[in-house]
């Protein structure tokens, strides 16, 4: 089988192959843990779930780092206005420090209800800064840096093929520079490695500034020290450099994260890792599209962003928010709205209830000749297949769920002795190796007392004793199930 996916360094969809083969290295942009994630943020972490599972299922193993921002992510992409985590630390009357760690918990506690699998390495960009400084270091002894008021830059005329990943245009952008443009940089598109505290204000995260990068104020002796103690933080783009190839080598299988990373963050990652180490820094970058809310850009002064607990307030769990999330191609962009998301809700619900079926149908013994002329399991297993082989072809996830209804539609309403339940339970195994959906686990089995329930109204109805088969059935109902009749008898479902 062949995996491939659309790669932002050459602009189509190649064929994947990793360095080694059989062993995949994939980095992952963290959130910026300054407030809860909003469901524009959990797309991104649900798409690339997908793709951890995807490389899983096709024999590889993956070993992955994501990072956390918990310093040095500024409010606007020019290097420009506060630190996110110290302007949370104020809405809040809290410190950066304690902003940081209950928004990281409260992350951490999200991906498990997504059901998002756990990357080997969740790290924080405040246990890297040793690292951090020391790409500084390296940058600065190939001459790449130069130090100005405000702190240590990258120049990016150093670096020729800079604006190549995103296609910029760096002539018109010098020509329209905006007029806050900081006057010492060389070039707009210059960034920030190490930021200093400003004068006169101490901030809740800053590290000293190792002497030997700064550029050395002459004085003597204990005014020396005075002098040249710079106290500074890191860039944002600094740490995924750092941490990405402390853990995992200077160069990666693959980097993801959203399409906003492609002009700044992502350009900026690769200049200063490859100037570092003048190797490619990854071979595959992918990028998820970005949702809306009812058409319109999330922003904060909408209140549009919602978040998981938002969602649950509204009866909906994340795994509904999840199926509503891969219904989409994660190249086109999302609106998100409570009517697809019921539309999502209802989808989940109704493979429950396939899923649910292999409960009611008994696995019988054959023989090889005669499984091979069934046509149900040949279909069931031939399903499971084909799902793969979409979500390899570039995370084709609306394609996966167009053959797991295709896949329930011809098992609804057969005759459930037909249902063969092992090629069942494997097709419901695979939808949740693939799309973490948790089917398996959200379609357990009725209890006896419920069973013999059912088999009562059966016998009632037989009888055409109506009024017994509706007390029964309201009996039925209050543990959460109700009788379906079909032409094939009754079968049981969950109440929606
Ligand atoms: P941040 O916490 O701002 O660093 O963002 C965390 C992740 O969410 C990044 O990978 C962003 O690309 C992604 N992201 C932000 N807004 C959206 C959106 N509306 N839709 C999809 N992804 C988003
Ligand atoms: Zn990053």
């Amino acid at each position: 089988m062949s995996l491939q996916f659309h790669n932002q360094l050459t602009h189509r969809v190649d064929t994947f192959t990793p360095q080694i083969e059989g062993k995949v290295s994939l980095y992952t942009c963290g959130p910026t843990v300054y407030n809860y994630l909003h469901v524009g943020n959990w797309t991104a972490y649900i798409y690339w779930d997908t793709l951890i599972r995807v490389l899983q299922a096709n024999g590889l193993r993956v070993e992955r780092v994501m990072n956390i921002t918990d310093v040095g992510h500024l409010v606007s992409d020019a290097d420009e206005g506060e630190d996110k985590l110290e302007k949370g630390a104020r809405r809040e009357g809290k410190t950066a420090w304690d902003i940081a760690s209950f928004y990281t918990d409260d992350f951490i506690k999200g991906m498990a209800r997504l059901h998002l699998l756990t990357p080997q390495h969740i790290i924080k960009a405040t246990s890297y800064i040793t690292e951090q400084l020391e790409l500084v270091r390296t940058l600065q002894k190939k001459g790449f840096t130069y130090q100005i008021d405000d702190g240590i830059y990258f120049d990016t005329s150093k670096f020729p093929s800079y604006g190549h990943f995103a296609g910029l245009d760096l002539d018109a952008q010098k020509a329209g520079a905006r007029v806050e443009f900081n006057p010492q940089k060389k070039n707009p598109v210059d960034f920030a490695l190490w930021k200093f505290t400003p004068q006169g204000e101490t901030r809740d995260m800053e590290w000293e500034t190792p002497i030997d990068l700064l550029e050395p104020i002459v004085a003597d002796g204990l005014e020396y020290e005075q002098a040249n103690k710079k106290m500074g933080f890191p860039g944002w783009h600094l740490e995924c450099s750092a941490m990405a190839m402390t853990l995992l080598g200077k160069t990666l299988d693959i980097h993801t994260g959203g399409i906003d990373h492609i002009p700044v963050h992502h350009t900026n990652e690769i200049a200063q890792s490859e100037a570092a180490t003048g190797v490619t820094f990854a071979h595959y970058w992918l990028h998820n599209n970005h949702l809306k809310v009812n058409g319109t850009k999330i922003s904060k002064s909408l209140g549009n962003g919602y978040t998981l607990n938002g969602l649950g307030e509204k009866g909906y769990s994340p795994l509904d928010f999840r199926l509503f999330v891969l219904q989409r191609h994660y190249r086109s962009e999302g609106n998100f709205t409570f009517e697809n998301l019921e539309s999502a809700k209802n989808r989940l619900h109704n493979w429950r209830n396939s899923a649910a079926l292999r409960h009611q149908t008994h696995d019988r013994l054959r023989d090889d000749d005669e499984k091979s002329t069934d046509d149900e399991s040949v279909s069931l297993y031939a399903s499971s297949q084909a799902l793969i082989e979409a979500i390899s072809n570039d995370l084709d996830t609306p394609a996966a769920c167009a053959i797991i209804d295709e896949a329930f539609r011809k098992i609804d309403g057969i005759n459930l002795e037909d249902i063969h339940q092992h090629a069942l339970t494997s097709f419901i195994e695979t939808v949740d190796n693939l799309l973490g959906l948790a089917l398996f686990d959200t379609s357990k089995d009725i209890s006896d007392d419920i069973k013999r329930l059912i088999i009562e109204r059966e016998r009632a109805r037989e009888k055409k004793d109506w009024q017994a088969a509706d007390r029964l059935r309201d009996q039925i109902e209050k543990s959460g199930v109700t009788v379906r009749d079909t032409a094939h008898g009754s079968i049981w479902e969950y109440v929606a």
